[in-house]
């Protein structure tokens, strides 16, 4: 029987920390279950050098290695894996149907845990110049940059962290900041306000991004002075916050008003036998630590709803 064939127990959308854990608990409470992933394992963790604040790793480990050994842990327990892009989902009746660039796949419950992508600037140049020194991943392109100047837009966990991290390639390392404090946990502001290579730009932001076939200087502002000026750099990383990948629901499920989508405490949406966890859900804190949490949590009540779905069959 094919895959697209088979009726699963469990369909987990999102391969990242949260889907990943949700295999593994519910391999263990012994559903059969297939993960959709389109890309890497272990999702945003994947793109990001080392992880810090993951309890058990007291050195950190690399986002990549656990992503890797997150999927083998599902396996090991018997989770399926699935290469491909989710397009749309049809969450009437009892079977749940996912659509994807490799056919259909059915599941009696699903989980989505499809995480959350970088948000654009939406600044004239950034569009034009992306993947010609517009990036929006310092693991992955940061190496490109050796010894150049490179500008990170950002105040937040994620821009001080890669800031740090380019820091190993470029001479120069710009943080813009639109406001005069820094949203990052204490510890990155104080690594980077110590390092060298770093000088942080306060309630500045970037005005346009320029070059011919890639960058070659960006357009600042100081919101306090109300002037522009024009710096030359290498390249610019955007780390403006996320966007939930919630598209191929079609405004199925209910959502935040930031497009989050909305669960109780036990991870259920208002679809029976459909559950959400990890940082596509609406919630406070966006870490691994509550990533894997929800997984864990969405399992279990996948596993239990779908003891219940059998006991009133039972009783029929
Ligand atoms: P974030 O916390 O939402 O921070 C986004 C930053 O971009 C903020 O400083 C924000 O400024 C700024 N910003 C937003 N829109 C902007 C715009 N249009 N122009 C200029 N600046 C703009 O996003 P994040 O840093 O990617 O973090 C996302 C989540 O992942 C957070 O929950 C974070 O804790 C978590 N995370 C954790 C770690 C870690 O634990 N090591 C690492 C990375 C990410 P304001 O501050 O003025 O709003």
């Amino acid at each position: 029987m094919t895959r697209q064939e088979k009726i699963y127990d469990l369909l987990v959308l999102g391969g990242g920390p949260a889907g990943l854990t949700a295999a593994i608990y519910a391999s263990r409470s012994r559903l059969t279950v297939l993960v959709v992933e389109q890309m890497l394992s272990g999702g945003q963790i994947a793109t990001t050098e080392k992880v810090e604040n993951y309890p058990g790793f007291p050195k950190g480990i690399g986002g990549m290695e656990l992503g890797q050994l997150l999927e083998e842990q599902a396996r090991n327990f018997g989770s399926e894996m699935a290469l491909a892009t989710i397009e749309k989902v049809d969450l009437d009746g009892e079977i749940k149907k996912v659509h994807t660039t490799d056919g259909a796949f059915q599941g009696r419950t699903l989980i989505i845990a499809t995480g959350t992508r970088s948000s654009p600037l939406g600044v004239p140049g950034e569009e034009e110049l992306k993947g010609r020194g517009v990036s929006y991943c310092v693991t992955c392109d940061g190496a490109f940059f050796q010894d150049g100047t490179v500008v990170i837009v950002g105040g937040g966990d994620s821009a001080l962290e890669e800031a740090l991290v380019m820091t190993k390639y470029a001479a120069k390392v710009y943080i813009v900041h639109r406001r005069n404090e820094l949203r990052a946990v204490r510890i990155l502001q104080e690594r980077a306000k110590a390092n060298p290579k770093i000088e942080i730009l306060y309630n500045t932001v970037v005005r346009k991004i320029n070059g011919k076939d890639s960058v070659e200087s960006v357009t600042l502002e100081n919101l306090e002075q109300n002037n522009g000026w024009e710096i030359e750099v290498n390249g610019i990383f955007l780390y403006v916050g996320l966007l939930p990948n919630t598209e191929f629901l079609n405004g199925v499920l209910t959502r935040s008003e930031n497009g989050y989508l909305i669960t109780n405490d036990n991870m259920e949406t208002a679809v029976p036998g459909v559950f959400a966890a990890g940082d596509v859900r609406k919630k406070t804190l966006r870490q691994v630590v509550t990533a894997v949490s929800d997984g864990a949590i969405s399992a279990i009540s996948a596993a239990k709803y779908l003891d219940q779905l059998t006991e009133k069959e039972g009783m029929k």
